[in-house]
């Protein structure tokens, strides 16, 4: 390296010592992330509480990472989980393996399957990694009803997704879910 190099390398380091400080008093204050940032999955439900997820299992596939893993099973007029013929009787993300590519959330046919902001998935263990659906599944609002239950918002599942633009992609219980449930940077609370 020339010396003209060397003072102008030097000359950067320089500047930058009177410069503001930027700490981020994380844990204690949680930043804010841009609000695209890929997180944590969230299984998404109708109105009513039926989940989105008809078990297609079409986001594991897209997956590259082969981190999903997607049991399928019929609904009955006993036990119906979803509108339509089929739901996910097992569903599991492994964080061990996740990208946070997104990839599967653009082949879900439902919406089903969208994504946080939460960005804390350290755990102490490989086996905690792997989220369960029953901790990736929106939370229920007020109004929605924990499945297996009849459909209440029409008599097929054509009802269901015909009137998707009163029927968002993404729950609203997505930013009341418990993982959201503190305070932020800015203080809005909410991270999903
Ligand atoms: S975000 Fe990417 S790596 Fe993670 S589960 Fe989805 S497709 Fe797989
Ligand atoms: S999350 Fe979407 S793509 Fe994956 S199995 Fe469920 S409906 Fe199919």
């Amino acid at each position: 390296m020339s010396a003209l190099g060397a003072v102008k390398g030097f000359g950067v380091t320089f500047a930058h010592m009177f410069r503001k400080t930027v700490t981020t008093k994380y844990p204690f204050e949680t930043p804010v992330t841009a609000p695209r940032y890929h997180g944590r999955h969230i299984l998404n439900r109708h109105p009513d509480g039926l989940e989105k997820c008809i078990g297609c299992e079409l986001c594991a596939w897209a997956c590259p990472a082969d981190a999903i893993y997607v049991e399928g099973a019929d609904n009955t007029e006993e036990a119906r989980f979803s509108p339509g013929e089929r739901y996910a009787a097992t569903y599991q993300i492994n964080y061990a393996r996740c990208i946070f590519c997104g990839l599967c959330i653009e082949a879900c046919p439902t919406r089903s399957l969208t994504m946080s902001n939460e960005y804390e998935l350290a755990r102490d263990s490989r086996k905690d990694l792997i989220f369960t659906k029953e901790q990736l599944l929106a939370p229920l609002l007020p109004g929605m009803e924990q499945p297996p239950h009849e459909m209440y918002l029409g008599e097929t599942e054509k009802d269901y997704y015909v009137g998707a633009l009163t029927n968002p992609g993404t729950s609203a219980g997505a930013e009341r879910a418990p993982w959201s449930d503190r305070e932020t940077a800015d203080g809005s609370g909410a991270t999903a």
